[in-house]
Formats: structure tokens, C-alpha cells, sequence
């Protein structure tokens, strides 16, 4: 696993995007309250990742003026402001579908809001990811969507959905339908905008 996420970090390195890596989920929060000191707004995507290592709550509790939070609370009008807002923010966080060991970041999206983030707006993204994210190419990237990341997440949301009765994606053409945009991350016309940190903890799904 260590060669894994050596050769994936670098990577990460020749797409310009700037690794770390963080023992644990305690280490993240640390790499993260680093890279966002300063910051006047913070939004972020959902994600079971960021909630599971501490991140939101710890954004919520130390930097809960600079913190746009979309969870607590909020009706679907305010959440897709906030979603707006991402695009002007310091820094944009989120988790990923899928990293490749060839530092390509694989995401599928229902609204689109998280992955047109990751690719332009924010000054700065920051992506945090489990060591069980990390596939070997594109053609495991999507399997591990098609066959983990989708049908858990449509089960969670309570979607009406093939893959949340069988576990695997069946093609769909569901109005619960989670996977509309198909977007893949790779070398980035501005160096390390974003940043990947790969917790060695298996985090999110
Ligand atoms: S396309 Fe449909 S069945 Fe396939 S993973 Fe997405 S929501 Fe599930």
C-alpha cells in the first residue's frame, strides 16, 4: 500500500496537483486547518468522506465565520446559494469517487455543483480521500462507481433506483438518477490549486 500511494502522489505531482498524505483522520484536520487559515468564505461539497475524518465539524467549530455549512437547517433554496457561492470561495473541499494511480481524480455527479467546482471557481480546492479510493486506472474508477460509490449513496439518500435494490449499477434512466455528469480530473493548467490529501484510514464510500 505504501508503494501504491508513493507512485499515486507522484502522480498527483505531474498533474500538478499537490499531494499529502495523513496517517489518520486527526492528521487531515490538521493539513486542512493549515491550508485554509486565512480564508474569509469555505464552502464544500457533500460528502460522507469530510464528515467521517472531522473536517466539517471542524471547520464548523474553528472557522464558523469563514464556513458557508449547507447541512444544518437549510431548505433546498439556500443550499443551492450556497452551492453558488462555492464558486467565489477561498477554498472549495470535497471528497473524491475515485483517484487513480495516475493522479487522475474520477467523480460522477447528480447536481454537477461539486464537480464544476473542482474544475473552476474556488481559489483553492482541497480534496481528502481513504486509501480505499485509490483504483489503478479509469476503467477501476468507474467500476468502483458503478459497483460501490453509486449504489450506497443512492441507498442513503433513499433513491428509487436499480442499483439501491441490487448493489450494482444497472443503467438507469430513474428520475432518482444520481449519476448525470462524468468528470475526470487530470493535469491542471494551474499548479496545485488543488490539493489531495490521502488518509491512510478507509473513509466514505
Ligand atoms: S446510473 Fe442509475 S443504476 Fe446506475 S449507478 Fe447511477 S443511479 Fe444507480
Amino acid at each position: 500500500m505504501e508503494e501504491r500511494i508513493e507512485r499515486t502522489m507522484e502522480a498527483l505531482r505531474a498533474n500538478r496537483m499537490k499531494p499529502y498524505y495523513a496517517e489518520n483522520s486527526a492528521a487531515a484536520c490538521d493539513i486542512v486547518r493549515e491550508l485554509v487559515k486565512g480564508d474569509k468564505l469555505i464552502t464544500s461539497g457533500g460528502s460522507m468522506t469530510l464528515n467521517e475524518c472531522g473536517v466539517i465539524d471542524m471547520l464548523k467549530k474553528e472557522f464558523g465565520g469563514a464556513y458557508l455549512d449547507r447541512s444544518s437547517g437549510r431548505n433546498r433554496e439556500e443550499v443551492e446559494e450556497i452551492m453558488r457561492k462555492a464558486f467565489v470561495s477561498d477554498t472549495f473541499l470535497a471528497s473524491t469517487n475515485a483517484l487513480t494511480e495516475n493522479g487522475e481524480l474520477y467523480n460522477v455527479d447528480g447536481n454537477g455543483n461539486r464537480v464544476s467546482a473542482m474544475i473552476f471557481g474556488p481559489k483553492q480546492v482541497i480534496v481528502v480521500t481513504g486509501v480505499n479510493k485509490i483504483v489503478k486506472d479509469l476503467e477501476e474508477a468507474e467500476k468502483r462507481v458503478e459497483q460501490t460509490a453509486a449504489p450506497m449513496n443512492t441507498v442513503r439518500l433513499e433513491k428509487n433506483t436499480p442499483c439501491a435494490k441490487t448493489g450494482v449499477c444497472g443503467h438507469c434512466h430513474s428520475e432518482d438518477r444520481i449519476c448525470c455528469s462524468y468528470v475526470t480530473l487530470a493535469q491542471q493548467r494551474v499548479p496545485d490549486r488543488i490539493k489531495v490529501i490521502i488518509v491512510g484510514e478507509k473513509l466514505g464510500y
